[in-house]
């Protein structure tokens, strides 16, 4: 059985690194080093499926029904007065006793899910590796060096602890199944508590981007390449007098805030022309602008799913593309 600890964002959401690696989880069965046999926990709980999700904190319907689109059967709800606020120690055993004896225990590798997954480990005494890219017959497979080399390992011992490194996969949704949900009496020890975070300062919601009222809106997806990619999308924007609207891997990569956002889990936006540069159109990212009422794609991929859906479409390097067409406004307008 492979369980997957799962983060949600401020407003109860799935974060997109932990849909990431319940994908990885469900598409990867070499993860299951006994073939799934039937495993036991410290507490008791239900019967082991093949991908369990366990959340600390707060579960929202949404968050269930997101679960349940991402294949997770189980979902190991852990909540306490003392687990409110987060503390490595207390929420990593709170994991530990609900854990399988023997199977894989995963998060995505954010630094909670790297701190979580280590204090688990050390916990269960399972052997952990962290930034997994791919798991085959031949083991696991990581990055290291910040990605630059990669590194081949096999973990002994019927537990194995991971992180799996950010966008080591594309998230994907499957046949939904309605996911059951246990909650636990659970004990949390003092001692656990010693270190724990003050407070969660949540960024406003509202629509500080100005995005739900701008007439044009400029998407950046991943293919502006990095947090310093953005300099000639935020110049048309300027030129355009309009917004900035990203897509969820680019907030989740901490390159712009969420309150940029558009789609299913961010703004939904009605702008008279929305163009769309290094965005492939997911259908996530697709709910979000199905009120624009031209859509433009600029992306290197002829066959994206935006650029299929565009009324017009450029082929070619965004920076190129919007660079030239930032040029001509300046030009242009003398
Ligand atoms: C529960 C859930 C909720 C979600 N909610 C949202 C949501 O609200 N909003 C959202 O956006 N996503 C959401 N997602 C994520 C969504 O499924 C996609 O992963 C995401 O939209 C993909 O972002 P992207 O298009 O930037 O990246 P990618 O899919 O990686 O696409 C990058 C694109 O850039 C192009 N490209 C690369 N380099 C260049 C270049 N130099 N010039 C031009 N083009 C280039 C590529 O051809 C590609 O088409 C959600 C997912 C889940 C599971």
């Amino acid at each position: 059985m492979t369980m997957v600890f799962v983060e949600t964002d401020p407003a109860g959401e799935v974060t997109l690194t932990s849909a990431e690696a319940l994908t990885f989880a469900r598409k990867t069965p070499q993860l299951l080093p006994d073939g799934g046999a039937a495993t036991s926990r410290e507490v008791s709980g239900p019967p082991s499926g093949s991908t369990e999700g366990v959340v600390i904190g707060p579960l929202s319907g949404a968050a269930i029904a997101a679960l349940g689109r991402l294949g997770v059967s189980v979902i190991h709800h852990l909540d306490h007065p003392d687990l409110a606020e987060y503390s490595a120690a207390a929420w990593a055993q709170a994991i530990v006793d609900v854990a399988p004896e023997s199977g894989t225990l995963l998060a995505s590798g954010t630094p909670r899910g790297m701190e979580l997954m280590a204090h688990a480990a050390v916990r269960t005494g399972a052997r952990m590796a962290a930034n997994v890219m791919a798991a085959d017959e031949d083991g696991l497979l990581r990055q290291v060096h910040g990605g630059t080399a990669f590194e081949r390992l096999r973990l002994d011992g019927d537990l194995q602890v991971l992180t799996i490194a950010g966008h080591a996969c594309t998230p994907e949704e499957t046949t939904p199944v309605t996911p059951e949900v246990y909650d636990y009496d659970l004990t949390v020890a003092e001692a656990d508590l010693a270190t724990r975070a003050q407070s969660t300062e949540v960024e406003a919601a509202d629509d500080a981007a100005g995005l739900t009222s701008a007439r044009a809106v400029v998407g950046a997806g991943r293919g502006v390449g990095s947090e310093n990619g953005f300099a000639e999308v935020l110049e048309l924007v300027d030129h355009l007098g309009g917004a900035l609207g990203v897509s969820r891997v680019v907030t989740g990569l901490g390159w712009r805030p969420h309150a940029e956002q558009v789609g299913q889990t961010g703004s939904r936006i009605s702008p008279d022309v929305y163009i769309a540069c290094g965005i492939s159109g997911a259908i996530q990212h697709m709910a979000g602008i199905e009120g624009a009422k031209t859509l433009v794609a600029i992306n290197t991929d002829e066959e994206a799913t935006m650029v299929q859906r565009a009324d017009y479409a450029i082929i070619g390097d965004l920076h190129e593309v919007v660079g030239a067409v930032n040029e001509e406004i300046v030009r242009r307008r003398g």
